[in-house]
């Protein structure tokens, strides 16, 4: 078993693609429902302001934005994300559509079995797994 403390919480936890325990997983699907509520009813709310409003904390509404978790409506310009690879502003995610397009060409022309992953230093890096590995 490959057990990890928590890093929200500290408690020990069964390793999982989350990287959280159980408990604070759970507090995390809550929170983004709030946060994805809110969002909803407020299209124009600033971060600042769902996280004020929520409860949930600014790094945590940015990190839903940034995963793609959740997506801005087109009208709202109170948030502001860029692409972190040629600095157009986007929605919902890391890169903008061209890039992340681009992104896919070069990996999947490169080799199908690569797929992309971030380290904790948010670096971009190439990992070699199998397909059913892939698929678990
Ligand atoms: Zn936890
Ligand atoms: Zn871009």
């Amino acid at each position: 078993m490959n057990l990890r403390n928590c890093p929200q919480c500290g408690k020990l936890f069964v390793y999982n693609i989350r990287n959280l325990c159980p408990e604070c997983i759970k507090k995390d699907e809550k929170d983004f429902g709030c946060v994805r509520d809110y969002l909803y009813n407020h299209p124009r709310a600033t971060i600042e302001e769902i996280s004020e409003e929520t409860g949930v904390s600014y790094k945590n509404v940015l990190e839903y934005l940034k995963q793609g978790r959740l997506m801005l409506r087109k009208n709202n310009t109170n948030i502001l994300l860029s692409c972190e690879h040629c600095g157009e502003p986007i929605l919902s995610g890391r890169l903008c559509e061209k890039c992340g397009n681009k992104l896919k060409r070069s990996m999947t022309s490169q080799n199908k079995s690569m797929f992309i992953d971030k380290d904790r230093k948010g670096k971009i890096h190439l990992s070699k797994l199998s397909r059913d590995e892939r698929r678990r």
